[in-house]
């Protein structure tokens, strides 16, 4: 099956061009500048991760992470499978580089899983899909079969005995799926290790724990770290059909006596992941990862992140344009009404939450509340909003804040 758009000496010269191309630019998000690629070369290597992936042109791990020079140590092979080379590349660089984390990749509409699948294999190919039939056996479902394949990769890496003890100085080894449409990378395990081997939740656990919970209305998913016992606000008032889900780390693990025997004297099914991978967003990582998931199963309930972090709304609407039922609120008991009501949040913080959702204004949270708070006129309280933003801006935010404004003096 030839379909070669260009002969071998052809992409040879492709490959220079491009090549020559990128030491004349810089592009990306990465640090590849002459600077760097000097300082890395005498200096030598000093990656942050692993990642083991995909040979699919359509996977590009340092743009995908946005990692330049030197940040990614980075193994490809077609269906990211795993033998003695691979294992061979991983332990030098957790021995040798100092690597502490190895990222197993796979994505989905992997060609080499869908041989797997679909098609007899012959010659070399077959070393490849063997690995994978291995992997996912009967499994019919591309993105379930991805996922078991990349679980399989994990589990091979940590029962190779070096590795095993490299986990004593902290190498870890984890899992993800990279989503060619949109670019998004979903991470599969948590790095909970229960006795033997790291990483034994990953698929499976994420692909059929779901399924056992799909049966709630509504559902919580805590980002604790972020609001901690606050965000538990409320959960006297939750039912049977309630399901909140507490997503913890090391940084933020205790429970107060308090929480706890509200938690007890709560009706709804509480479930607790602790994340242990330490990476920046970890916790955020894995609640959209089980909110996917959960969407999934179940359609029509109710799903709420609680977290003050904005920086999920981005996400939150491109679930809410695919019609699933998604918002983000700042503790279980929900609404902007109801917080009014229970005096949680001050009149400003309660209008500001109703009103000023575009993330141009809830990066500037703490200042805009602070001039609500504080300003004494209307003339005040614009000159203030004026050193936040342009003239346009803020003539729509005093259309908005009339029904708070207007009785302050000042035109
Ligand atoms: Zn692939």
């Amino acid at each position: 099956m030839s379909r070669a758009a260009c002969t071998a000496q052809q992409a040879l010269e492709k490959l220079k061009a491009g090549n020559a191309r990128y030491i004349n630019v810089k592009t990306g998000e990465g640090d590849v500048s002459p600077a760097l690629r000097l300082k890395t070369c005498t200096e030598g290597q000093a990656p942050y991760a692993v990642i083991v992936t995909c040979s699919d042109s359509r996977v590009i791990p340092e743009s995908i992470f946005s990692a330049g020079i030197g940040e990614l140590f980075v193994i490809r092979v077609a269906g990211n499978v795993i033998d003695d080379h691979q294992l061979g590349s991983i332990e030098y660089a957790a021995e040798h580089l100092g690597c502490r984390l190895v990222l197993v990749m796979g994505h989905d509409h992997c060609g080499a899983v869908d041989a797997a699948i679909h098609h007899e294999t012959e010659n070399y190919i077959r070393y490849i899909t063997d690995e994978i039939k291995k992997a996912i056996g009967d499994e019919q479902d591309d993105y379930k079969a991805c996922c078991l394949n990349v679980r399989h990769s994990v589990r091979r890496i940590e029962e190779s005995l070096e590795i095993r003890q490299e986990e004593e100085h902290g190498l870890r080894v984890c899992g993800a799926l990279y989503h060619l449409a949109d670019g998004r990378v979903e991470f599969l395990d948590d790095l909970q290790s229960s006795g033997g081997g790291l990483g034994a939740a990953a698929a499976d656990t994420l692909v059929s724990a779901v399924s056992e919970e799909s049966a709630f209305r509504r559902y919580f998913l805590v980002d604790y770290e972020n609001v901690n016992r606050e965000g538990l606000n409320g959960i006297a008032k939750l039912t049977e059909t309630d399901c909140v889900k507490i997503y913890y780390s090391s940084a933020a693990e205790t429970l107060t006596f308090g929480l706890h025997r509200r938690i007890n004297g709560s009706k709804a099914h509480f479930t607790y992941t602790k994340v242990k991978i330490q990476i920046k967003n970890a916790v955020d990582c894995q609640i959209l990862f089980d909110l996917q998931g959960l969407v999934k199963e179940n359609r029509d309930a109710e799903y709420s992140i609680v977290s003050k972090d904005t920086d999920f709304d981005k996400t939150i609407a491109s679930f809410v344009e695919h019609r699933f039922h998604v918002k983000r609120v700042v503790h279980v008991g929900a609404s902007a009404e109801q917080l009014k009501a229970e005096r949680k949040l001050t009149k400003e913080e309660a209008f500001f939450e109703e009103h000023f959702q575009k993330k141009k204004y809830t990066e500037k949270r703490a200042e805009i509340l602070e001039i609500l708070r504080t300003g004494k006129t209307r003339q005040q309280i614009n000159n203030r909003l004026m050193k936040l933003y342009e003239g346009q801006t803020v003539k729509e935010m005093f259309k908005i804040l009339q029904p708070i404004i207007k009785d302050l003096p000042g035109k």
